[in-house]
């Protein structure tokens, strides 16, 4: 007998992330129901995914949606991803980053009671703040200035994680908890203000390559891909529910390695020009404990950052 066709519900769909896990879930056969306010995503993420018949999306603000829209569905899992994620949104969109984190993120559990459907939170490695304990395990909780710029974010996460822990005690929902580090690739929108983008900007337009303060600080970076492997092992396999698990990779760099990734790749001396730390708590280091996931998940990424950094510098066509 043919398997009922699932349904994942994923919000922040026409995101980077939430783009590549919707087109994951429907080449598996599951019907997706992308929901996106286009704040941060973009309308041509969902392009292809538009065609196809078991993709269905909602344009509407996360704290909007309600159990009427979705009457004529059954939701089997539910994936909470959208958010602004770039450090400049934090001083452009402040409210709507604590808003979608927060109130969105009790609505979805709200949803999640209604249709029984398993809920995945996208947590951050912001949550660790500027990390006190290097490598990050998931058991750390933490080093977040409260009041400063960077905190409508992660203290954001952090009240998701929190609503996310309370509804799964409260109501025996099967809730889960994802940390995700830093993550690029393809679907990434060139003016987010991150470091690779801003990278790239830099060589289409031939300015210099921006480095906010020494370059000495690190970060480990995960290309899409690999991510979404491992989203996709933690919303599908069973008996995870209440588990709380760092992706990403654990590969550490500083920005300064990175700029000579990006002079190695593209084979010409690029000039660099260092520039005022935009937030005075930038982390310093970053770099996941990624054991949960490998024990629990077999996650493993595969693509290094030369591969993924080609592969990305060709979406932007710059090679
Ligand atoms: N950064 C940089 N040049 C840029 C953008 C960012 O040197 O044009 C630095 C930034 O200060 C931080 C790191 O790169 O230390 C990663 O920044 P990003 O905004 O990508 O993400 P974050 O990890 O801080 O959330």
């Amino acid at each position: 007998m043919k398997k009922p066709t699932k349904t994942i519900l994923i919000t922040g769909a026409a995101g980077f992330i939430g783009s590549h896990l919707a087109d994951r879930f429907l080449q598996q056969g599951y019907k997706v129901i992308g929901v996106d306010d286009f704040s941060t995503g973009q309308p041509e993420n969902i392009k292809p995914l538009a065609k196809q018949p078991l993709f269905n999306f909602f344009q509407i603000k996360v704290e909007d949606l309600t159990p009427s829209h979705l009457a004529n569905h059954s939701i089997d899992v539910i994936a909470h991803l959208a958010s602004p994620a770039s450090p400049v949104d934090f001083d452009k969109i402040p409210e709507h980053i604590i808003s979608v984190n927060t109130i969105g993120t009790r609505s979805l559990l709200n949803l999640a009671r209604r249709f029984k459907s398993r809920f995945l939170f996208a947590s951050t490695s912001e949550v660790y703040g500027d990390p006190l304990v290097h490598p990050q395990p998931e058991t750390y909780w933490g080093n977040v200035n409260p009041q400063g710029i960077r905190s409508v974010y992660d203290e954001a996460k952090r009240l998701g994680e929190t609503y996310t822990a309370l509804y799964r005690r409260q109501y025996k929902l099967d809730a889960r908890i994802v940390r995700i580090f830093n993550t690029y690739g393809p679907h990434m929108r060139l003016n987010d203000g991150r470091v690779i983008t801003n990278f790239i900007k830099a060589v289409i337009s031939g300015q210099p390559i921006p480095i906010y303060g020494d370059g000495r600080q690190t970060r480990s970076f995960c290309f899409v891909d690999d991510l979404v492997d491992g989203l996709t092992a933690f919303l599908t396999l069973d008996g995870l529910d209440g588990q709380t698990i760092n992706l990403g990779s654990d590969q550490e760099i500083s920005i300064n390695q990175l700029f000579d990734v990006f002079v190695r790749i593209l084979k010409k001396p690029l000039a660099k020009k260092h520039r005022p730390l935009i937030h005075p708590d930038d982390p310093k280091k970053r770099r996941p404990v990624l054991t949960k996931a490998k024990k629990l998940l077999n996650y493993q990424p595969k693509i290094s950052l030369a591969e993924g950094l080609v592969k990305t510098l060709k979406y932007f066509k710059v090679i």
